[in-house]
């Protein structure tokens, strides 16, 4: 009952536009010191796990850009708020069989990791009249079984497949390192990620633009955005733990 208190009061509009305002200052300060331009970076705001009136109250205090990382969670959530009320992006693995609703209700794919799902999420945007789909393809740098993401030797084969397809935007990587304590030890993923960025763009790999790096979380962001992050995806140290 404390908790749930506590919790409600953590995310009342004021507070959560408290929180942006240090994300925002985070943010601008690591940009400074990388002397990047803050406005070329992104705020994903993370609800996985938080209720549709959570979303709401952060749309409220300014936020406009939701990630969360299950479809069917995010499908309830997305009708309750309104598609159009927000961007919506799928930051979580997405399985084939949810291909067809996840073309439909988000605005950028981050983990996007098989050849195969490329095909079924291009095949599901003609099917649904979805003119363009944004992917971001989501890079195991780790090697860990239990992330998703496509190992660095198959990249090439997916981007092969993405320029063949005609809906899916190819628009960026993203990656999401092994949680380290000292958030120092997940900057040569970021700075992996960045080279392989560079080398995909120089190849003119991309649909447009020089190709979007995902990386960075609450609480690594300073690192991503100095090592050229242009989207970070933020839950915690917005809308506090999650249960
Ligand atoms: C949960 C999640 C985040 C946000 O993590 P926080 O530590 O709460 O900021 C970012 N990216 C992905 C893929 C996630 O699943």
């Amino acid at each position: 009952m404390v908790h749930t208190i506590r919790s409600a009061i953590f995310k009342t509009v004021r507070s959560l536009r408290a929180n942006l305002t240090k994300i925002q200052k985070r943010i601008a300060a690591a940009a400074e010191r990388a002397e990047r331009d803050p406005g070329g970076i992104t705020l994903v705001a993370v609800t996985k796990t938080h209720p549709a009136s959570v979303i709401k109250a952060a749309i409220k205090a300014g936020i406009t850009t939701f990630g969360e990382n299950k479809v069917q969670e995010a499908e309830a959530k997305i009708s309750e708020v309104g598609r159009d009320k927000a961007e919506w992006h799928l930051i979580g693995h997405l399985q084939k069989n949810k291909a067809r609703k996840a073309a439909v209700l988000f605005d950028v794919i981050h983990s996007l990791d098989s050849p195969e799902l490329a095909h079924r999420l291009e095949r599901m945007c003609e099917e649904e009249g979805r003119e363009t789909l944004s992917v971001l393809v989501q890079v195991d740098l780790a090697g860990e079984k239990t992330k998703s993401g496509i190992v660095e030797t198959q990249l090439p084969l997916l981007v092969e497949v993405l320029k063949r397809c005609s809906r899916l935007r190819f628009d960026g990587l993203m990656v999401m390192p092994p949680l380290f304590e000292d958030p120092e030890e997940t900057r040569p993923y970021f700075v992996r990620l960045r080279n392989i960025r560079d080398r995909l763009r120089d190849e003119g790999a991309f649909s447009g633009g020089a190709g979007h790096l995902s990386m960075g979380m609450s609480h690594d962001l300073e690192v991503a955005v100095e090592e050229g992050s242009t989207i970070v995806r933020v839950g915690t140290a917005i809308f506090g733990g999650r249960s």
